[in-house]
């Protein structure tokens, strides 16, 4: 038996979570003194007063109104042989001044706050910025957050939905064996240092292991840096499928991106993907990346991503003649069109062409690069991936490693119920280049004895120079040439699915 605004107030006994309460009545039961206090704070900052414990010990819980000549009061109690606390006399009626309200409630501590939030970041994929708590606390609790709460307050409820950093690395062998058993021919690894602490893992998923034969051997590697408070790298590798779409092959975590982390990443995938004939990787300039593909791949080519050795060039050499010229030299088929490119780079500024030999014409020069890139010219494909787990950099591991099988999980079985509705003899990509060709490829004639094309339609239509065979023809170049020209210009934000 208890009062609430002057009126006596009973309730059934109810156990209340520690989200959505609303009215709090005599019985209610909570969990713990924990889940009662939460609950408390967050109804004293909802209707703007403020309370102080005069009791808490393992058995009672009594708070007061801060305000010593206030009615308002609650006691609670619990059990020896339970946590649970029940509330037992509750006056829920204020007769304090005004003076004791105020927008910065002692209430409002970084956990309650927390609590308050939780629900709003469970999504991953949403990104709640600390501005966003500091607005939300004001316009729905009424009370102000200064941003280093609203900071410890994100902190708190991440690792209350999502679980902390250190539980996270715990759960990781577990959660990856389950991951092998619901998916056969998975590779996992984990390795740990002398003190049993983690040091890096490896992920391939089964899947993406069957369907690397079919995708062209030119793998896309990189590293982007996590956002946790432990730090952490995550590297993958990548490939092209025959849809033209991205194709995860491969994933570690790691420290950084240095030397030992990513020689211990590529002898995990090369187990997991082996050699392939013409196989070749692209990256960044990453030394590490370099030194570790010389050591575990020896035989493999790696060619360096255009894109990136252009934004080298830009931030050293000004203009925008010299980005459009060395995109000429990096993409043209032939000797002669890549030294006509140099030729120009060379009169602008001799130190260009200096810069770009040193970076060595073999890696990031089509014409020069030892084996075929199938058009793959820049790192772009991984950067594509990065921006599609953007939302997960900031989760600890195991969700981390989650969100990846969500990626791979969603792409793959969007592109099989794709596929199974297409009966093409080629992919639908593929087709899609042919047909658009179709109508100007009906127009050329091919001369078998000196493998040229000679254009017998439309006289507006312009072929620069005759090529030396039918690969290194003008059409070929202007062909292969639309088609990457979308991935050379800029880095993508949207993911090629
Ligand atoms: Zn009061």
């Amino acid at each position: 038996m208890a009062t609430e605004g002057g009126q006596e107030v009973q309730s059934p006994l109810t156990v209340l979570p520690s989200m959505g309460i609303e009215d709090l009545r005599v019985n209610h039961m909570f969990k713990n003194k924990e889940e009662l206090k939460s609950a408390l704070s967050r109804i004293a900052i909802k209707k703007h007063f403020q309370y102080k414990v005069k009791r808490s010990c393992s058995l009672t819980f009594w708070a007061k109104c801060i305000d010593e000549n206030c009615e308002w009061y609650l006691r609670a109690r619990s059990s020896k042989t339970s946590s649970y606390f029940r509330v037992i006399k509750y006056k829920n009626f204020h007769s304090c001044s005004l003076n004791h309200k105020s927008t910065d409630n002692r209430q409002a501590s970084a956990k309650v706050i927390s609590d308050c939030i939780k629900e709003k970041i469970r999504d991953p994929k949403t990104n709640y910025k600390t501005r966003q708590i500091i607005n939300d606390m004001r316009d729905e609790y009424g009370v102000q957050v200064k941003y280093n709460k609203a900071c410890r307050a994100k902190e708190l409820a991440k690792n209350n939905v999502r679980g902390s950093n250190e539980e996270s690395y715990a759960e990781l062998p577990a959660y990856l064996h389950m991951l092998k058993l619901s998916n056969p021919g998975t590779i996992t690894r984990i390795e740990k240092d002398d003190d049993n602490r983690f040091k890096y893992m490896f992920l391939a998923f089964g899947c993406s292991l069957d369907g690397w034969k079919h995708c062209r051997p030119v793998v896309v590697v990189g590293g982007t840096f996590l956002k946790t408070k432990c730090g952490g790298t995550l590297y993958a590798a990548c490939a092209k499928d025959g849809n033209n779409q991205i194709f995860p092959l491969a994933f570690g975590i790691g420290d950084s991106e240095n030397d030992k982390a990513w020689k211990w990443f590529f002898k995990r995938l090369k187990e997991a993907i082996g050699e392939r004939e013409e196989m070749c990787i692209i990256s960044d300039r990453h030394i590490s990346i370099k030194n570790a593909i010389a050591e575990v791949f020896p035989g493999i080519y790696h060619g360096i991503c255009a894109y990136h050795l252009k934004q080298n060039l830009r931030s050293r050499f000004r203009g925008v003649h010299v980005q459009a010229t060395f995109e000429i030299a990096a993409r043209s088929y032939s000797v002669p069109e890549y030294d006509s490119a140099m030729a120009e780079l060379r009169n602008i500024n001799p130190e260009i062409t200096t810069y770009l030999l040193e970076a060595d014409p073999k890696r990031w020069a089509r014409s020069f690069f030892p084996k075929r890139r199938y058009n793959i010219m820049t790192s772009n494909i991984f950067e594509s991936i990065n921006s599609a787990i953007e939302h997960a950099r900031d989760l600890p591991i195991t969700p981390l490693v989650e969100a990846l099988r969500e990626m791979v999980q969603d792409w793959f079985s969007r592109r099989k119920e794709a596929a199974t509705c297409q009966f093409f003899d080629v992919t639908k990509w593929a087709n899609d280049v042919m047909e658009s060709k179709l109508d100007q490829a009906f127009r050329m004639k091919v001369q078998l004895t000196l493998f040229q094309i000679k254009r017998i339609g439309t006289p507006q239509m312009k072929l620069k120079k005759t090529a030396s065979s039918l690969l290194n023809s003008k059409l070929n170049q202007d062909v292969l040439r639309k088609e990457e020209e979308k991935e050379f210009e800029t880095m993508p934000s949207v993911v090629n699915t």
